[in-house]
């Protein structure tokens, strides 16, 4: 079931392109991480939603009513951008009951609303508090409360954690899931952040330059990016430039194997170096490790070949599979290669 339609939506500055032509069917409940560069076009998207942008074309359907000429006040969703101003002069509690108090509701009804938004944060012991005197993650749960109380039917994210440390981060990024799961709300985020994208999406919507280069769940699009910009901004990626020659990938001179790929002419050849291990005899490329750096969960090693730098990572058990100067070989499993047709996604 459809809960958020949007439909060939697009926006234009003047000659600039913002958003050329996106769609997407939400579904009720989904969690959904608009993922991309800067400038790729993802909080265009966002303010569309909430109708602070005029798109130049296209429908937004809520609940299937059109909402695209509604104003921003109107649509009653929940809003919580970069800049989450709380005001600085009233308590934690006056602050996420604001928006009840302007759409009216009454003061009993307010007080247990904003305890129990309150509560679903963990901030109900802090509810007097002011915003000074809360840390930069508190202050961020209260914008939250705020954007959940007045129970949206859409909640829209933009870089929530923007201001946030890495540590504080990480933690945060569970606790909003395990909230919007509770909540059972319908979630757009906008991020730059991949691995923030792939904690917390249902679906990644992945972007480049105003145009989507693929949707997916964030397991299947690691694991079947549909080309090479979708390989190398979700994770790391070895991507080679080939050419199909019947049930193999020809890379320079290496002769390299597709699995049960089906592709032809000139192709991206994809393999994420967890995939890569060393061999001895069973070599599918050989070169020299150039650069070895140990990361904790795993070592990560820059090997010099005939087909350019290549990566390899290799779990922290035991000690290391070679060193920096070693002559190695290379091998993967066919079925963990993609092979993509050249020019379909970038
Ligand atoms: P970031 O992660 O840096 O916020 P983004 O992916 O959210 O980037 P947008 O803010 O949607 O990107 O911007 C998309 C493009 O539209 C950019 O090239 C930006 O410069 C341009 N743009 C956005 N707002 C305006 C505006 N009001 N007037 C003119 N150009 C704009």
């Amino acid at each position: 079931m459809v809960f958020l339609d949007l439909q060939n939506l697009g926006k234009a500055y003047g000659d600039l392109v913002a958003v050329a032509d996106f769609s997407l069917a939400v579904a009720k409940g989904e969690f959904i991480c608009l993922l991309g560069p800067s400038g790729c076009g993802k909080t265009t998207i966002l303010q569309m939603i909430a109708g602070f942008v005029t798109p130049t074309k296209g429908r937004i359907l809520l609940d299937g009513a059109e909402i695209s000429d509604v104003r921003p006040s109107k649509r009653g969703l929940g809003i919580m951008f970069q800049s989450y101003a709380l005001f600085p002069h009233m308590t934690v509690a006056a602050n996420v009951a604001f928006g009840l108090e302007m759409r009216g509701i009454p003061a009993q009804e307010r007080a247990a609303r904003v305890g129990e938004a309150l509560e679903l944060v963990q901030l109900g012991h802090l509810a007097e508090r002011y915003p000074r005197q809360l840390s930069g993650g508190q202050r961020q749960r209260v914008a939250l409360a705020r954007a959940l109380v007045i129970r949206p039917p859409v909640l829209l994210l933009d870089e929530p954690m923007g201001a946030l440390d890495a540590q504080l981060r990480e933690g945060m990024q569970i606790e909003l899931r395990a909230i919007q799961r509770k909540v059972g709300i319908t979630t757009i985020m906008v991020t730059h952040d991949q691995a923030e994208a792939m904690t917390l999406a249902d679906r990644v919507v992945l972007m480049n330059k105003g145009a989507v280069e693929q949707v997916a769940a964030p397991f299947e699009m690691y694991e079947h990016p549909n080309g090479r910009f979708t390989s190398t901004f979700l994770g790391k990626a070895n991507v080679f430039a080939g050419v199909v020659s019947g049930e193999d990938v020809m890379v320079g001179g290496n002769r390299l194997p597709m699995g049960n790929a089906s592709a032809s002419g000139d192709v991206d050849y994809i393999v994420r170096p967890e995939k890569l291990t060393f061999s001895t005899r069973s070599a599918l490329i050989s070169g020299q490790v150039a650069v070895r750096i140990f990361l904790g969960q795993h070592w990560l090693y820059q090997i010099e070949t005939a087909l350019g730098l290549v990566q390899l990572t290799e779990p922290n058990f035991g000690p290391p599979g070679a060193a920096e100067g070693d002559k190695v070989g290379l091998t993967w499993s066919p079925e963990h290669v993609r092979v993509v047709q050249r020019g379909v996604a970038s």
